[in-house]
């Protein structure tokens, strides 16, 4: 490898562990604990003065440190944490660095909104809430000594972006940590490190998965930021099992082809989309009249997987249009191989009144559509007769 090799090189070869088999991967240590040669060597470990695999749940295994190693370098942090969920990796982030107070910022999944309005105040984490637009309020709230940024970007299920720079540097002017949840983008489309934020968060059952079939989180940032939540991922079990970094591992070799490729396709089908009568909107950020696009274009290398549409009509109308999908699945979730499609009002924004669906700009003819790898045509082909 050269000393900078790119996404797609480190996504195959970072954090792989040489083994005495030759196996080109790192092995699958399915085991919950490690023997010592005498109790001298086992007090080196459990005192710090040498680095050695001791007990799974502590992240002291092999297959998981291998797994956070290839992590870290595709955001380029110093380090990752491996996570149970994306969930989880979010509470820690918000356990370590949100007792300050947290600030969250546009659209966010409707767990994080749930944890950060319903549990973590009732610890005494407490959250205040910007719509995207009202960023100008940013300022005043860190006047008040909250520690800790959150947003995601681009954000559920509206495609809006935020721009990482400027927040970063007002955050950090107060003294204010920023976490981005860039689940959404992937590290192939969107690098926060580099743009100036603390901390990534992933949902890495969505795209670093990529096959809708593990569940796993990751948090990557400075060594100094992360020691922190490795205590709060230990002490609260969030460690994710041996098997799914393994799984997760063999996921992310692939993670920059599959990503390029739901791209293309997605950019593809919001322009078809754009043409089709029946489709009131599409908000797309690889779409040059997009409002995302301006903040879309310079900060991230590709536009995603994600697509959304308004159809002209009703919300019985809306279902019945995804009632008729045959290829799209209609699944919540996203970033797998297999598309997928939600109407936001029914799934994922369910539970937000009328009124707060209005304020976030969330219809009833809304659809969220998360591409897979199949072929644009049949994708196409579908969505077509589903509008008929
Ligand atoms: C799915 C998702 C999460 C939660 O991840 P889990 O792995 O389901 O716990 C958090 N943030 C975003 C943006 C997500 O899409």
């Amino acid at each position: 490898m050269s000393d900078k090799p790119g996404l797609a090189t480190r996504c195959v070869h970072a954090g792989e562990l040489a083994n005495a088999a030759g196996s080109p991967h790192t092995p699958l240590y399915n085991t919950t604990t490690f023997a010592f040669s005498s109790t001298a060597d086992l007090l080196d470990v459990v005192e710090g003065r040498r680095h050695g695999s001791l007990y799974t749940r502590y992240g002291l295994n092999p297959t998981i440190e291998s797994l956070e190693t290839k992590l870290a370098a595709l955001e380029g942090a110093e380090t990752a944490l491996a996570f149970a969920s994306g969930m989880a990796a979010e509470s820690a982030v918000f356990f370590a660095h949100g007792r300050r107070g947290i600030v969250c910022i546009g659209d966010a999944y409707g767990g994080t909104l749930k944890l950060l309005s319903g549990l973590l105040p009732t610890l005494g984490i407490h959250t205040t809430f910007l719509l995207g637009t009202e960023y100008d309020h940013l300022a005043e709230i860190l006047a008040h000594g909250v520690g800790l940024v959150f947003f995601e970007t681009p954000s559920n299920p509206a495609l809006d972006v935020l721009d990482i720079h400027p927040i970063a540097v007002l955050a950090h002017r107060h003294h204010a940590l920023v976490a981005v949840d860039s689940t959404f983008a992937s590290p192939v489309n969107q690098q926060p490190l580099a743009l100036g934020a603390d901390l990534v968060v992933h949902s890495a059952t969505k795209y670093l998965g990529g096959h809708s079939d593990l569940t796993a989180g990751a948090v990557m940032g400075s060594k100094t930021l992360l020691d922190p939540l490795r205590m709060w991922r230990t002490d609260l079990g969030q460690t994710p099992a041996p098997e799914t970094c393994a799984l997760l591992a063999r996921s992310l070799r692939t993670l920059v082809v599959r990503v390029e490729r739901q791209n293309a396709t997605a950019l593809a089908l919001a322009q078809a989309l754009t043409r089709h009568p029946r489709v009131r909107r599409v908000r797309y950020p690889g779409l040059p009249d997009d409002r995302a696009h301006p903040i879309a274009r310079v900060q991230m290398n590709g536009f995603g997987g994600m697509v959304t549409l308004e159809i002209n009509g009703t919300c019985d109308d809306t279902v019945a249009v995804m009632d008729r999908l045959r290829l799209f699945a209609l699944a919540p979730s996203l970033g797998g191989v297999e598309s997928l499609a939600t109407q936001p009002v029914t799934t994922t924004h369910h539970g937000l009144d009328t009124s707060e669906r209005a304020r976030r700009g969330i219809t009833d003819s809304m659809i969220r559509l998360s591409i897979g790898l199949e072929d644009t045509a049949d994708l196409e082909a579908d969505l077509v007769q589903a509008l008929a």
